[in-house]
């Protein structure tokens, strides 16, 4: 495992439970009694508040990583947002690699109940191989708008966006520059710093879906991962913008591939070539992603562990989202819910973001064919119930 550039850890607290590593701010809430320092989560909705509880707290409180990631700070984002108006949230956050080891007795649980029962022992499978999806190219334009793949990847050796420095944040950004202004022929493109845009660029990008939100998510401020915004954070994109970097938004790098109408199988084949290169190009600068056999690839969110991946489409579905079972629906095709313009929204007039709800346990060609076949199952509910026919044998069993 690597360990995070920014570490402290070559001082130590000479006391107990806490060495080798040292935080003298965690350390000094340790004069206080655990249950003083408990936080008060009788009200909350998300995964870590259900599973944290006071001898939990109590067992973890003294723990750091390498670079000084505390329980408090894993889990500051979930007391801050009790829960969210449009999906659960988990409500913890990794600060380094290395908390999901230091941290496990919290984060397997929450791992456990966000991804289907993945378990400590499970081992996870990687598929970017896109000749593996079968079919994909042929979702109804009339209906799915626009198709989108994404993921995160992490640079080992670099403190997480919840947790690093001002330099670390920069020399992220450095390295993407470099790396990806190599990307040739499709893949060519530019880098675009937020600090050099005017408010009506970036808005533009925004309102167009290709660039990352302002920091208003409460759940991205309270994490700590808007610290010095919009310091070091871009975009990279190819010149048709079909394909995009984000940098340093909730993870290091957002890989993105995208386009309009219902290709699937393009957007899929174009990520996993421009993901590779991605990949092939850190690794010739001494640069590997997060990555191990059990979690996949390491992110911030513990909800994105795995693949990263979340593929999706803007549909219309006016009649079938007024449909008592919709939501059942969803849940039996493994496929979650968000407004269009992005994890915070509802959606505005009958059109969906459609998304699978798995990061973990699946590989990336898995899940993309639930997104590929459940989408095309949602569009025929649609057109039924457009005659006014019923839907009811078309419900699907559960994924
Ligand atoms: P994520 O963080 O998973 O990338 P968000 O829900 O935060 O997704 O949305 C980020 C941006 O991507 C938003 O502007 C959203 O509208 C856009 N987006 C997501 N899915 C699609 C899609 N299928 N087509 C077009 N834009 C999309
Ligand atoms: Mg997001």
């Amino acid at each position: 495992m690597g360990s995070c550039s920014s570490t402290s850890s070559n001082f130590s607290i000479q006391q107990g439970s806490v060495k080798p590593f040292g935080s003298i701010h965690n350390q000094m809430k340790l004069n206080y009694v655990s249950e003083q320092e408990f936080p008060d989560l009788r009200k909350h909705n998300n995964h870590m508040a259900k599973i944290l509880n006071a001898s939990m707290y109590k067992r973890l409180r003294a723990k750091q990583t390498p670079s000084g990631f505390t329980l408090d700070d894993v889990i500051q984002t979930g007391v801050d947002n009790p829960g969210h108006p449009y999906i659960m949230t988990v409500g913890c956050v990794a600060g380094d690699e290395e908390t999901y080891e230091v941290f496990k007795e919290l984060l397997d649980p929450v791992i456990k109940v966000r991804h289907g029962g993945y378990k400590p022992k499970d081992k996870h499978q990687t598929d970017l191989n896109p000749s593996n999806l079968k079919g994909g190219d042929d979702l109804d334009p009339k209906y799915v708008l626009s198709s989108r793949i994404r993921t995160g990847r992490s640079i080992r050796g670099f403190c997480l966006p919840p947790h690093c420095s001002r330099a670390e944040r920069r020399a992220v950004e450095k390295l993407s520059i470099e790396g990806l202004s190599s990307l040739s022929g499709d893949l060519k493109g530019k880098y675009f710093t937020l600090k050099g845009m005017t408010d009506a660029e970036q808005q533009q990008l925004i309102d167009d879906h290709f660039l990352f939100d302002k920091p208003v998510s409460p759940l991205l401020l309270a994490s700590g991962m808007a610290r010095d915004w919009p310091d070091a954070r871009g975009i990279w994109h190819n010149d048709n913008k079909t394909f995009l970097v984000w940098v340093n938004e909730e993870d290091h790098l957002r890989v993105i591939s995208m386009q309009d109408g219902g290709n699937m199988k393009e957007v899929f084949t174009r990520f996993c070539t421009g993901l590779t290169k991605i990949e092939a190009l850190f690794k010739q600068r001494g640069h590997e992603f997060m990555w191990n056999e059990h979690l996949g690839y390491i992110l911030t969110c513990p909800s994105n562990l795995g693949t990263g991946l979340r593929g999706g489409v803007h549909v219309k579905l006016p009649n079938l989202s007024k449909h008592t079972k919709f939501e059942v629906i969803l849940t039996r095709l493994r496929l979650q819910k968000r407004g269009t313009g992005g994890v915070d929204t509802a959606a505005v007039g009958g059109v969906f973001d459609i998304s699978n709800t798995d990061r973990l346990g699946f590989s990336e060609v898995e899940l993309v064919q639930m997104v590929v076949d459940g989408v095309k199952l949602l569009v025929d509910m649609e057109k039924k119930l457009e005659k006014g026919k019923s839907i009811y044998s078309m419900i699907p069993a559960q994924k």
